[in-house]
C-alpha cells in the first residue's frame, strides 16, 4: 500500500474542515484528522507539509469533447483531442466525454476509446453515448445496452435541442430516449441521464417542461447544459431546477452586452434566487469549438473551450467575496451526485484521493488524481502518452 500524508491542509470538503491532516492510501482518502502521526506510517510514505494551503476536491468537468469536437466550418475545424495535462493542469481529475455536432467523422467507439485512454493515464474518465443526433449513434445499437454494458457510459449526450444543428427531435423521440436512459440507469446503478445541449432557439426548454408535465419520468433524468447562453433560457433553467432537474452552466467567454450570463454571473444569480443549491453544475465544453453564428446560421467566429475555464470561474467567484463552500459544490459535489459517482466530488474518508491544492490567489499549485500527483508547483509531473515537454 502506498501512503501519502498531507499535513496542515486547509480543507474544503466542500464544507470547511479547517486545517487538518489528510492521509491517502492506495488512491483513496484513508483518514482526516487534526494531527495524524507521520511516525506511525510505514517506511517510504510521502509526507507533504502544505503549511495551511487551501485544498479542494478535484474538479469534475461533466462536458468535455475529449476526442476534440468542432467540424462545423469544414473539416479543418475538427478540434484535436484533449491531452491529459490540459485537464490535470486545470485541476480536473474527473471528466465526462461527449461527442457533439460531428458524429460522421467521429464515433461513440472513438469516444469510449479516448475515455479509456485517459483512465489508463491516471484520470477518472466517463462519457456519454450518442451525440447531437437523434436517433443517437451507439456502440451496441441500443442506448440501454450501451449504458448497461459499457463501463464509462453514464447516459446519452450531448443531445441537441432548440438548435439549428440538432436533429429537430420530436417530443416522442426525446422522451423515448430519456426513458431508455432512466431504465438503463436503474439497471446499471448509473446516473442514466440525458445530457441536453441547449441551442439559441426560442423553444428553449419547452420539450423538457412538457416531459415533466406529461410523463412519469423523474426530473433528474434531464440534465441540460449551456443554460446560461441566453438570459431568458437561464430563467427557464431556474424553473426546471425547482422541479428537480440539475442544470449545467458552461464556462464560455461572454462579451460585454451579450444576451448571456457568464458562468460566474450565472452561478451567483442561481444562488441569489434561492434555487436548490445542489442542482447546479458547471462544465467547460473543453475541446469543443465555440462558434458564433449570424442570423442566417453562418459561422462568423470560432473559439475552443478550455478546461481551465472552470478554475478561472471559481477564482472569479472567490474574488467577488463568495465563500468557498457556497460555490465549490457546483464544481464538485453537485456534479458527483448528479452523475451518481459516490467516490467523487468530496474530501472524506473512503472517497477517491482527487485533490487540488491552491495558492493564495486561488491558482492551481498541485493536483492529485486517485492518490497520484499529476501536477506539482503548477507544472505537470505526469504527461499523456504522446505529450512531449515542448508541446505542454
Ligand atoms: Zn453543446
Amino acid at each position: 500500500m502506498i501512503f501519502t500524508l498531507l499535513r496542515r491542509a486547509n480543507v474544503f470538503s466542500p464544507e470547511p474542515l479547517g486545517v487538518v491532516d489528510v492521509l491517502v492510501a492506495s488512491g483513496a482518502i484513508a483518514a482526516i484528522g487534526s494531527k495524524l502521526d507521520p511516525a506511525a506510517l510505514p517506511e517510504g510514505a510521502l509526507v507533504v507539509d502544505l503549511q495551511g494551503a487551501t485544498v479542494i476536491p478535484g474538479l469534475i468537468d461533466p462536458h468535455v469533447h475529449v476526442t476534440g469536437g468542432g467540424g462545423e466550418a469544414g473539416m479543418k475545424t475538427r478540434v484535436p483531442s484533449v491531452a491529459l495535462t490540459t485537464l490535470a493542469k486545470a485541476g480536473v481529475t474527473t471528466c465526462v466525454g461527449v461527442l457533439g455536432t460531428d458524429s460522421v467523422s467521429r464515433s461513440v467507439e472513438s469516444l469510449v476509446a479516448q475515455t479509456l485512454g485517459l483512465r489508463e493515464e491516471g484520470l477518472s474518465a466517463y462519457c456519454y453515448t450518442g451525440s447531437y443526433e437523434v436517433p443517437p449513434p451507439t456502440v451496441t445499437g441500443s442506448v440501454r445496452k450501451d449504458i448497461c454494458f459499457i463501463d464509462p457510459v453514464l447516459g446519452v449526450g450531448e443531445l441537441a435541442i432548440s438548435d439549428h444543428r440538432s436533429s429537430q427531435p420530436t417530443f416522442d423521440e426525446l422522451v423515448r430516449i430519456a426513458a431508455d436512459c432512466h431504465v438503463a440507469g436503474m439497471m446499471s446503478n448509473k446516473a442514466g441521464v440525458v445530457h441536453l445541449h441547449l441551442g439559441d432557439g426560442p423553444r428553449g426548454l419547452a420539450l423538457v417542461r412538457r416531459a415533466l408535465d406529461e410523463t412519469e419520468l423523474p426530473a433528474s433524468v434531464f440534465y441540460p447544459t449551456h443554460v446560461n447562453r441566453k438570459r431568458r433560457l437561464f430563467d427557464e433553467a431556474l424553473e426546471i431546477a425547482a422541479r428537480g432537474c440539475t442544470v449545467d452552466v458552461t464556462a464560455f467567454p461572454v462579451e460585454e452586452g451579450e444576451d448571456a450570463f457568464d458562468a460566474a454571473d450565472a452561478i451567483e444569480r442561481y444562488l441569489d434566487r434561492g434555487a436548490p443549491r445542489d442542482r447546479i453544475t458547471i462544465s467547460s465544453d473543453g475541446g469543443g469549438c465555440l462558434p458564433t453564428f449570424d442570423a442566417e446560421g453562418r459561422l462568423v467566429k470560432m473559439g475552443i473551450g478550455a478546461p481551465s475555464s472552470l478554475i478561472e470561474t471559481l477564482a472569479t467567484l472567490l474574488a467577488r467575496g463568495r465563500p468557498m463552500h457556497d460555490v465549490l459544490p457546483a464544481f464538485t459535489a453537485n456534479t458527483a451526485r448528479t452523475l451518481r459517482l459516490p467516490a467523487k466530488g468530496r474530501i472524506a474518508p473512503f472517497a477517491d484521493a482527487d485533490l487540488v491544492v491552491l495558492d493564495e490567489t486561488h491558482r492551481i499549485r498541485d493536483v492529485m488524481a486517485k492518490g497520484r500527483f499529476l501536477v506539482r508547483d503548477g507544472a505537470p509531473v505526469v504527461r499523456g502518452t504522446f505529450e512531449t515537454t515542448e508541446t505542454t
